[in-house]
């Protein structure tokens, strides 16, 4: 039998909530205690760091891509298992690997490869994000205008089959391709409805955060801007306080000064947190690939189509972190939570997930005393070489 993991010699967590002195205690893939270094039972493995701080393993809930691969081109098992290898070397313990809009056929595939996902265990796989194509072509930033439509009710219940079968689900969804009714089903069902791509109304989107809508998609990007008459999506993003949203934190999609607005809007209990939305370029050098049979390049940290829209982001949630930290003023232990326990808690598992406490599973990732990342352990595995 193995003996537990038991890393000391780092803080766990920053600041005034951090921890010194304390051992992190592992065994089949879940953390079993947090306790003074001095308590530690022998018959364990002892990891001894040098310095530096234990962290909760990140949790992207919108990755289209990664190590050079898009979900979208080939949605397969194989597909999911080189985005989340890709993304686990960078931090991201668990994330939805998320399918931009597109046809009925590969839409299919990509929930059968996500059930395969979580019959298999992989690695960092927490479930899927289907981002359309129920969204509005008025806002559909990089989603080709051919796939996006109206849902039906045929679509409503392969949503819920689907969902019966995958722990974790979002989809993003505009309010005028949708109805009311429909956001009612999908969430009853357990789906978290996120709203995105869309032109909607203040009370569009108001009416239907109260038919079970609980999240927004990439706050600010491709959604109606919040005006002074008209608050649109934005507007009612910031005021509905249950409600959380997804943010790309790469300084490129949304300027600092508006994520500060949006975190002093979201004090809770729905809250803003950080997601990647990217692409295939994470965690590989290539230069450019295909959507649709357009072509993104990738230059300046950005990810554009041919005419300049935005295609996705050229990060990662470390990155995102680190954004948030020393250009946006944002305090290091709330950006953590912001890339860990509020995606989690989005989703609902916050029962087993986001934060270094005995229960959760053994998701950690260690820093050193220069913020470099050093190690990263998805369910108790270390990912990086030593
Ligand atoms: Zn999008």
């Amino acid at each position: 039998m193995n003996k537990p993991l038991a890393i000391s010699g780092a803080s766990i967590g920053f600041d005034e909530s951090a921890l010194e002195d304390h051992t992190v205690l592992v065994d089949n893939g879940n953390i079993i205690d947090v306790l003074p270094t001095n308590r530690v039972p022998q018959n364990t493995h002892q990891l001894v760091l040098n310095g530096g701080t234990l962290l909760p393993g990140f949790i992207d809930l919108q990755v289209n891509g990664g190590g050079g691969v898009l979900f979208n081109h080939n949605p397969c098992i194989e597909t999911i298992e080189t985005i989340c290898s890709a993304h686990t070397k960078l931090g991201t313990c668990r994330l939805l690997v998320t399918l931009i809009s597109s046809d009925d056929a590969t839409t299919n595939a990509a929930i059968s490869a996500a059930i395969e996902a979580e019959e298999k265990g992989i690695p960092g796989f927490l479930g899927l994000h289907l981002e359309g194509p129920h969204l509005s072509v008025a806002r559909r930033g990089a989603h080709s205008e051919h796939h996006i439509r109206a849902m039906s009710q045929a679509d409503v219940d392969t949503l819920c089959r689907a969902k019966a079968r995958l722990s974790y689900f979002m989809i993003t969804v505009a309010p005028e391709s949708v109805s009311p009714e429909q956001i009612e089903q999908l969430s009853s069902a357990g789906i978290v409805v996120s709203l995105g791509h869309s032109n909607a109304s203040f009370e569009q989107a108001k009416k239907a955060f109260a038919r079970g809508a609980r999240c927004a998609t990439h706050l600010y990007n491709a959604m109606s801007p919040l005006g002074h008459r008209e608050p649109g999506m934005v507007g009612a993003v910031l005021t509905q306080h249950d409600a959380y949203a997804g943010l790309i934190a790469d300084g490129v999609h949304v300027h600092k000064a508006a994520i500060k607005t949006a975190l002093a809007m979201k004090s809770g209990p729905g809250k803003l947190f950080a997601v990647s939305d990217a692409m295939a370029t994470t965690g590989s050098d290539i230069k450019e690939f295909e959507l649709d049979g357009r072509t993104i390049s990738r230059k300046n940290a950005r990810l554009e189509l041919s005419d300049g829209t935005l295609a996705g982001a050229d990060t990662d949630l470390y990155s995102s972190f680190n954004y948030l930290v020393e250009k946006v003023g944002v305090d290091r232990s709330e950006a953590i939570r912001m890339v860990s326990s509020y995606p989690s808690a989005c989703v609902g598992a916050m029962d087993y997930l986001g934060s270094l406490i005995p229960g959760h599973a053994a998701n950690l990732i260690y820093i050193d005393q220069e913020a470099r990342l050093m190690q990263v352990w998805v369910d108790g595995q270390a990912q990086l070489t030593e």
